[in-house]
């Protein structure tokens, strides 16, 4: 392995990958400067090709609610590395990873691996048409469910952060099937079903968005939505590929006390590799082939060595039940900031929920994406500095979810807290 530093790999990078990054959200464009690379990382704390070492509130966009490389969750994928990297065959861990599902998330009766979220939600998508006989779908605005053509219109995470919330090349007969609407609105969603009479196939969000920031559902909204939904005919998709085992081991339906359709899940069940998951009602997943007529696949779907890693990750949360824990991390912080931020006079939202949550430079209470949208990037680009000169490595952008693991407990969490107090203090 090369011992460049970070300016040294990303000037190569540049030559041959777009923006240097293979994922927008990697990117420093709209908080200034250029990325650091990463050479190693361990519990809470990332390693850069500088020899720096930062606590990390990224957390891999989710998936290490452990902490980085775990000790249990290596042992499980050398384990399964001895016997073979796949197979193209059925192979054990599916079963296993199946039954793991169905039983912490009580909807899902029936389950399909994927290789990424993206192919979840895609595919949860194509089956609710197929299953209703009905083409439109809707969204709401913020509201990231990956990079497929339905779906990335109005969208939040790295599409809004870089400008392009509705991308380019989506064809405008296919956007005409997505209606776009806002959170938390119960009553604008009552509305677009009264105006597309038996035209929904179904309605996807994140029960708690955590890709505009964080922003949990308010009381009764996710009620209303599923009463509507139901009402006429059309599927709930609880899309809980970032909030799946980060806040309870069942999701944000189990706090909720709602029962999806269908549920899309990603990030914590691959425990650092890439994994995604579509599931719900029997009835509806028999329409997939080969049973059904809806057709979906995927040559690494079931990977072993995959779903070794989120056994493992999964099993070591049904073990710890670190959710508790992990809320005390998450209050500590949002302690920290709001008291912070007060001493200096700075208006911010704070919104948490568990181990996820974001700061919002507004005095404006965050609800939706025009809510969250008030917040004052500038000031973020240069809260953020402040905290990576510090050794804290926030996400680089003002519309992200701030994620803890179990990792953080401890010398990190307290180190951190006063990092952030102290670059809150120098804005
Ligand atoms: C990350 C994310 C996705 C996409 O998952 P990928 O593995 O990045 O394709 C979909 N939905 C939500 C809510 C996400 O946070």
């Amino acid at each position: 392995m090369s011992s460049q530093t970070s300016d040294q790999l990303f000037a190569r990078a540049l030559q041959l990958i777009p923006g240097g990054v293979n994922s927008p959200v990697r990117a420093f464009r709209s908080v200034g400067g250029s990325p650091f690379f990463v050479k190693a990382a361990r519990g809470a704390t990332l390693i850069t090709a500088d020899d720096r070492e930062l606590i990390d509130f990224v957390c891999t966009w989710g998936p290490a609610i452990h902490g980085h490389n775990h000790p249990r969750i290596k042992a499980a994928i050398a384990t399964a590395l001895e016997s073979g990297t796949s197979f193209g065959t059925p192979n054990p861990y599916e079963v296993e990873m199946a039954e793991l599902i169905t039983r912490l998330v009580p909807s899902i009766q029936k389950v399909r691996m994927t290789s990424s979220g993206t192919e979840a939600t895609m595919s949860a998508v194509r089956l609710a048409r197929g299953f209703t006989r009905r083409d439109k779908i809707i969204k709401f605005s913020g509201c990231y469910h990956g990079h497929s053509d339905s779906l990335l219109i109005k969208a939040g995470s790295g599409a809004l952060t870089h400008g392009h919330p509705d991308s380019a090349g989506i064809p405008a007969s296919f956007a005409r099937e997505t209606i776009v609407l806002p959170f938390n609105n119960a009553a604008a969603l009552a509305a677009a079903f009264t105006a597309h009479p038996d035209q929904i196939a179904g309605v996807i969000l994140e029960p708690y968005i955590g890709n505009v920031g964080f922003i949990p559902a308010d009381p009764g909204y996710l009620a209303a939505v599923r009463q509507l939904c139901t009402q006429h005919g059309a599927l709930l998709i609880f899309d809980e590929v970032m909030t799946g085992f980060r806040l309870a081991l069942g999701g944000v339906q189990q706090l909720e006390g709602i029962t999806p359709d269908l549920t899309t899940l990603g990030k914590i069940i691959g425990g650092g590799l890439p994994v995604g998951a579509f599931g719900g009602r029997a009835d509806i997943m028999d329409h997939l082939a080969p049973l059904g007529p809806v057709y979906q696949a995927g040559t690494l779907s079931g990977n072993p060595l995959a779903l070794s890693a989120g056994i493992a990750s999964l099993r070591l949360l049904e073990e710890l039940n670190p959710y508790a824990r992990l809320d005390a991390l998450g209050q500590q912080v949002r302690e920290a900031v709001l008291s912070a931020a007060k001493a200096k006079g700075i208006p911010v939202q704070v919104p948490q929920r568990g181990s996820m949550f974001s700061v919002f430079f507004t005095a404006t209470p965050i609800r939706d994406y025009d809510s969250a949208l008030t917040s004052d990037a500038a000031l973020f680009g240069r809260f953020f500095r402040a905290c990576l000169d510090g050794g804290v490595y926030l996400p680089p952008s003002a519309y992200e979810a701030y994620f803890l693991s179990t990792a953080h407990e401890g010398a990190a969490i307290d180190r951190a807290c006063d990092v952030i107090s102290a670059a809150l203090r120098s804005l």
